[in-house]
């Protein structure tokens, strides 16, 4: 793609749910806007992540009630705004003998409820185990647990969702090419591409999520980098614990929580892990992690687990703000927006998919005072379904496919959802005009589409990214995709950088 020579407003420098973001926010605001990212768009921690839209129930134990209060609010606006994949998702909390009493369960989701205005999110219940259909996945001496709800996110796609309309606001994206230098020149910063071209811009954003401290350090040169703490954490993807909808959050011994949530139909995601390191490129999911996670899981499961159940692993870096003398669980998951001075940057540090939009809203206040906030209201592009005046999002989304389904009865119509929670309202168009060949599981006309319109350049991309048909299709259908993508057999285990997916044979 042969880049323009005028400097653009903004640069952003990581195509994480951060930086993706903030590109929409800043293009619909009438910004040029170039996002750049070193690797696939979202393919380091925001393809990682436990995909909750969360206020986070534990950290009312460290008083976050401020951070707690901000991400509550966002779960209601990204079920809105992104209704196909999002939904509100129920947790089940069991009571176990020595840990949290019962009154301090109550009492925290109790508040849980109370901290933000809830419209299509449910509120919390005491429930009897042994009569409900989530106590039969746990063990008997589970007796009583409390409901609470919060919101789940494909979070890849979410970034790709804000990609898609920040390009169709003007935004140029650019995956695959990392930024090798940024330097100011006569007011402007012009950024050194590591393919050998370059670009200028006024702004420079750097939204290199756990690369943030490198990138401010060794492509910008600033000696003000903000300090980062890297955290890793571990998730298992195991055959499904329960059938019900019900996820479960599980105390620990040790003070942790994990969570088990239904995944895929057919599989139960569980993590996280928690543990220093020194380098994003480190994070691996050790046995001695996997070993922890099916432990926690088999202390309540009443059929347990065994190694193996489980058919993947993935590993993700938070990148933490550093606060010195607290603990990982105790450090905070709130962001930082870091000013360099008198130089047009800005460094992100910190923050959670679930804040992602709010951040972007932060930055836009400081960076273009004057226009007006707006991603709140305006839906992704997969969400822009018609809606009936004042309906919510998720109603209307389900509407839109009870309708989808019997116009395309032609189709099986678990394939049209599947789309449809996919790539949300283009579904539509993509199985009006026929799906071509079936790779296995997986159509041409879907990849044409992941590559033309969504950035898809490998298997990887398509099978681990866009979709998460890597856990459901065949080997012959994964080596299919990856040889419309022209790949020979090594590329196919071509790992991400920053993300890791130990897939059985790989790691
Ligand atoms: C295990 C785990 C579970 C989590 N669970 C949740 C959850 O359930 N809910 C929630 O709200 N949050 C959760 N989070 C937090 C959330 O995932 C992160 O805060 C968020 O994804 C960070 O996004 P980011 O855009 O800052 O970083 P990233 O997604 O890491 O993006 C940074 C990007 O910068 C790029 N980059 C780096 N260097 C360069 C360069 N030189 N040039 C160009 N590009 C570069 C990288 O390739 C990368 O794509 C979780 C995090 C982890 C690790």
């Amino acid at each position: 793609m042969n880049l323009p020579s005028q400097p653009f407003d903004l640069a952003i420098i990581g195509a994480g749910i951060n930086g993706a973001g903030i590109a929409r926010d800043a293009a619909g605001r009438g910004l040029s806007v170039a996002i750049l990212d070193a690797s696939d768009v979202g393919g380091a921690t925001s393809s990682a992540s436990t995909k909750l839209i969360h206020g986070g129930l534990r950290y009312l134990e460290y008083y976050a009630f401020g951070l707690v209060r901000k991400a509550l609010a966002e779960r209601e606006v990204l079920l809105d705004i992104a209704p196909h994949i999002t939904w509100p998702q129920p947790f089940v909390l069991p009571h176990a003998e020595g840990m949290r009493p019962v009154w301090m369960l109550r009492l925290g989701t109790f508040l849980y409820d109370h901290l933000a205005r809830r419209e299509v999110v449910p509120g919390s219940a005491r429930i009897d185990l042994r009569s409900e259909r989530a106590g039969r996945a746990l063990d008997t001496r589970y007796r009583t647990a409390f409901r609470y709800w919060d919101g789940w996110v494909d979070d890849a796609r979410l970034v790709v969702e804000n990609l898609k309309d920040a390009a169709a606001r003007g935004a140029t994206v650019l995956p695959r090419t990392p930024v090798a230098r940024a330097e100011r020149v006569d007011g402007l910063w012009q950024l050194t591409l590591a393919d050998g071209r370059s670009i200028a811009a006024h702004r420079l954003i750097n939204a290199a999520g756990p690369w943030a401290e490198d990138v401010a350090r060794k492509v910008m040169r600033l000696n003000d980098a903000p300090p980062l703490r890297l955290v890793q954490g571990s998730h298992i993807v195991t055959r499904r614990v329960h059938l019900g909808r019900d996820a479960f959050m599980l105390q620990q011994p040790d003070g942790r929580i994990i969570f088990i949530i239904p995944y895929e139909q057919d599989y139960s995601l569980i993590g996280t892990t928690e543990g220093d390191v020194q380098r994003p490129e480190d994070a691996k999911v050790s046995d001695a992690e996997v070993e922890y996670l099916l432990s926690a899981a088999n202390r309540y499961l009443a059929r347990p687990l065994t190694p193996d159940d489980v058919v993947h692993r993935f590993v993700g870096v938070r990148p933490l703000i550093l606060e010195s003398g607290k603990d990982d669980k105790e450090t905070t998951r709130d962001y930082r927006l870091v000013e360099h001075p008198g130089l047009d940057a800005m460094t992100i540090v910190g923050g959670k998919i679930t804040t992602y939009r709010v951040l972007a809203e932060d930055v836009m206040a400081r960076i273009a005072p004057k226009s007006k906030s707006w991603t709140g209201k305006v839906p992704l592009p997969g969400g822009a379904i018609d809606r009936a005046k004042g309906e919510h999002g998720q109603a209307a989304f389900k509407r839109w496919l009870d309708q989808l389904q019997a116009r395309e009865a032609n189709y099986d119509p678990r394939l049209v959802k599947r789309l449809a929670m996919t790539i949300g309202a283009p579904a539509a168009e993509l199985l009006a005009g026929g799906l071509g060949r079936n790779l296995g599981g997986v159509f041409e006309a879907e990849l044409d589409y992941f590559k033309a319109q969504e950035w898809a350049q490998s298997s990887a991309d398509v099978l681990w990214r866009r979709t998460k048909l890597g856990l459901h299709l065949d080997a012959a259908a994964q080596a299919e995709v990856a040889r419309w993508f022209g790949e020979t057999p090594a590329d196919v285990r071509e790992i991400p950088a920053g993300h890791r997916f130990a897939r059985p044979g790989v790691d």
